[in-house]
């Protein structure tokens, strides 16, 4: 009998659903605009610039339509639409973070597959498990330079289609690096290094990442390690890339290697350990901007401990150094672009990035402010995001201590909306 009856239901259920089914689709055919207002306590609109007290962010759809004075109700909007208020009067309310180096393809469910099981569609459980951290953590948009396989293009495809909420997403694949097999990014000669940059960017790559010198765990990450590409590979991989007008961001530890690229013209040095004077000048003449991926340095403290005799020596000179450099080059006056280089740190606590800011002697408003205005033209994508202001995205976070005052409130962000859609509430409601 209970069989039967849930049978019934089941048969009696059919018709119902496929009408509401009908129904879902006419509404999100002519879907009315969703009106939200933001009540903000202080409002850091244009980090850098002094808060605002007591106003109404009013955000229509996903962008941000106006920025009030006091606390406005639905009403005064003068429209018959019911817009939702959100109360975060007691809170601190500044725009979506933007982390310039994460690596969301790296995780757990990769580890020890291949490609016979599958290893880019597990892959892709990784970037779904990253990217909600990190969404979660206030970081709204970041870019993701280098990832083995093209799972996190199709990602960032599904972020910006509305399809799932996440960070919105501006990607390379595979690093351009020097080898002469025939993998992905593996180049040897100007020519092999230009179909080396064809190839991501037909895939879809939004950047296109270079090692320009070893890897920093690597005993060859030193400061005198010489370049690893000749500088003319180097010019034929940017002047590849600005055929679509797509940037390069480079890695780079050792002195060389940074000003070679720079002298090149790549638009982002990632790490640059060992920047000195000559670089400073370089990245100022060139308009080129520093992502310092400082928060490694908390990695670097954990693997010494059970690191190699020939690696120490390495990461000693890493610990000594690169906040100092990164310290030097931010007096110098060069555009530090916050980076954290989570998939080596942790995916989440990409805000310990801008804590080393602080520690090296910026202020916490102008580490805020390389996380968001100075991101958002690195991408040059100012007219989006990286400011609370009319007509950008309505990529809003909160905090309940001030920022401004102590930078590790933003290490406990309480409340997230990605282009008008809330994701996390855990203060606001
Ligand atoms: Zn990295």
């Amino acid at each position: 009998m209970k069989k039967f009856s849930a049978l019934l239901i089941f048969i009696l259920l059919i018709p119902f659903s496929v009408l509401a089914h009908d129904e879902e689709k006419k509404k999100a055919e002519d879907k009315p605009d969703q009106w939200t207002i933001v009540h903000a306590g202080t409002l850091i609109a244009r980090p850098g610039e002094a808060p605002l007290r007591e106003t109404s962010i009013v955000v229509k759809n996903d962008r941000i339509e106006r920025v009030m004075n006091g606390y406005i109700q639905p009403e005064a909007l003068g429209n018959d639409a019911a817009a939702k208020v959100i109360d975060l009067k007691g809170a601190y309310v500044l725009p979506g973070l933007i982390d310039a180096h994460v690596h969301f393809g790296d995780g757990k469910y990769t580890e020890k597959r291949g490609e016979d099981t599958g290893e880019a569609t597990y892959r892709m459980l990784n970037i779904i498990e990253n990217a909600n951290k990190t969404l979660n953590a206030g970081y709204t948009t970041v870019r993701n330079p280098g990832a083995s396989g093209w799972a996190v293009f199709a990602y960032r495809d599904g972020v910006r289609d509305g399809i799932f909420p996440g960070p919105r997403i501006f990607t390379a694949a595979h690093t351009i690096r020097v080898g002469a097999d025939e993998s992905d990014g593996a180049c040897y000669d100007v020519s092999s290094c230009k179909k080396a940059v064809r190839r991501q960017i037909n895939m879809g790559a939004d950047w296109i990442k270079l090692y320009a010198t070893c890897s920093g765990s690597k005993p060859c990450g030193k400061e005198h390690a010489p370049s690893v590409f000749l500088q003319e590979e180097i010019k034929a991989v940017i002047e590849t890339a600005n055929t679509h007008q797509i940037p390069v961001a480079a890695h780079a530890h050792g002195t060389a290697g940074i000003n070679d690229a720079l002298r090149a013209g790549v638009r982002t040095i990632e790490h640059g350990s060992y920047n000195d004077k000559t670089s400073r000048a370089l990245f100022k003449s060139k308009g080129a901007y520093y992502v310092p991926t400082l928060s490694v340095q908390d990695r670097i403290v954990e693997d010494y401990k059970t690191a190699t005799e020939e690696m120490k020596p390495v990461m000693e000179a890493f610990m000594e150094t690169h906040p100092a450099r990164v310290a030097a080059a931010y007096k110098a006056g060069v555009q530090i672009a916050a980076g954290s280089d989570a998939g080596v740190t942790k995916h989440g606590d990409n805000a310990r990035e801008l804590y080393w800011y602080v520690k090296i002697g910026m202020s916490e408003a102008e580490a805020i402010r390389s996380a968001t205005i100075v991101n958002s033209e690195m991408l040059k994508k100012e007219s989006d995001i990286g400011s609370i202001e009319v007509g950008k995205f309505a990529d809003i976070i909160a905090v309940s201590k001030s920022p401004l005052e102590d930078i590790e409130a933003l290490s406990d962000v309480g409340f997230v909306m990605a282009g008008g859609q809330i994701v996390k509430s855990e203060i606001g409601e």
